[in-house]
């Protein structure tokens, strides 16, 4: 049996439902302190993280993974038993197959095969894996990316093992993620009776043509690697439930995905602009959620397409899209990062699966990075 496939049932079968992490990285360390990797834990807010390096010198590669999974949803609705690895026509199943054990396996078979066979490689690999992506992640990559910064470690490359991949293995690599911010805006009126609207002022009127320029602004054009960014109502409540009362206030949420042609600043700015412009009285909290990153193309992705290229056949694309990641926390200390990883069609759905045709190859395909970037 393939190392990577046993290694991935043995976490598959280990029920770390966020933010727990089960013994999953207590095994990756018995893996990899054998190969010389020095092996830190890092626990905050009772999250598990665990840092592992092994070499002193630069560049150091990065590969950054979460041991949680999401929770299982209805347990009677899956074929089989969610923590059960389970192989059925060619794929095998259970929570985090996708996303993303599959993967973690896959970054330490491929150290462990790459150190084996170039035990004098040039630079340093590193292991960034946390048990706080899927829940708040207010104590998983971002607190180790603080303890790294703090003692002065430079990270040249990373590559985050988040499912990218789209149809089949290879055809996705992720180099940025958008950033989101929400915001609640409270407009306010005077309530009254409908009948004598001259003794009240109804704040839904009031926001109806800010509302409609809100939706009509141009944000920003995009830029080489983004779509435009987005401005979306998730949630309008205004009025008392009476037929015939006129609202006191109105409240309106609404997020922005935006990308690295604007700035959280800018659009707080406008967005206050066209506010005023209308004279609204108004209140409005922000909450900002994740800033955006980019990695333009360059010597990281270079060295994952050609991995990928050499391992499948396939070409593949470099794209922005979908929700954010812990990519985002360690774009702030590390140069080049970028995101790989199965296909992601199955994630967090009842029946995750990853196709067992794809588990070699995508430790090949990183094995294949590190010797792009440190032989
Ligand atoms: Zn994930």
């Amino acid at each position: 049996m393939s190392k990577t496939l046993a290694l991935t049932e043995e976490l598959i079968a280990l029920s770390s439902v966020t933010p727990q992490d089960k013994g999953c990285q207590a095994r990756l360390i018995e893996l990899l302190s054998p190969l010389g990797f020095a092996c830190e834990t890092i626990e905050s807010g009772g999250v598990t993280n665990l840092w592992a390096r092994k070499g002193t010198a630069q560049p150091l590669l990065v590969f950054a993974g979460h041991t949680d999974v999401v929770p299982t949803g209805p347990v009677d609705q899956w074929t089989s038993p969610p923590f059960e690895p389970t192989h059925r026509d060619g794929k095998l199943y259970g929570r985090g197959a996708a996303d993303m054990k599959t993967s973690i396996a896959a970054m330490v078979i491929a150290a462990e095969e790459f150190v084996h066979a170039n035990p004098d490689h040039k630079g340093s690999i590193g292991l960034l894996i946390t048990s706080d992506e899927e829940g708040p992640a207010t104590d998983g990559t971002v607190i180790v990316c603080d303890a790294l910064k703090a003692r002065g470690e430079q990270l040249d490359y990373c590559v985050v093992g988040e499912p990218t991949s789209s149809e089949v293995l290879g055809d996705t690599i992720k180099n940025g993620r958008r950033g989101t911010m929400s915001g609640k805006l409270t407009v306010k009126g005077i309530q009254g009776h409908i009948a004598y609207p001259q003794l009240a002022r109804n704040p839904v009127h009031e926001l109806a043509p800010a509302l409609a320029d809100l939706v009509a602004e141009k944000w920003d054009d995009g830029n080489e690697y983004y779509l435009p960014t987005s401005w979306q109502v998730s949630n309008i409540h205004g009025g008392t439930g009476a037929s015939n009362v006129i609202p006191g206030t109105v409240v309106v949420d609404f997020n922005f995905r935006f990308c690295t042609a604007s700035t959280v600043e800018g659009l707080q700015q406008r967005v206050h602009a066209i506010l005023d412009r209308h004279k609204l009285e108004y209140d409005l909290v922000w909450t900002v959620g994740g800033h955006p990153f980019l990695t333009p193309k360059g010597s990281l992705s270079d060295a994952m397409a050609n991995a990928i290229k050499a391992e499948t056949g396939v070409t593949t694309e470099l794209s922005t899209t979908g929700g954010t990641s812990d990519g985002r926390f360690i774009a702030k200390i590390c140069p080049q990062v970028i995101e790989f990883g199965p296909p992601n069609g199955s994630i967090h759905k009842i029946d995750e699966h990853i196709e067992l045709r794809f588990i070699d190859p995508l430790k090949n395909i990183y094995r294949r990075t590190m010797e792009n970037l440190l032989l």
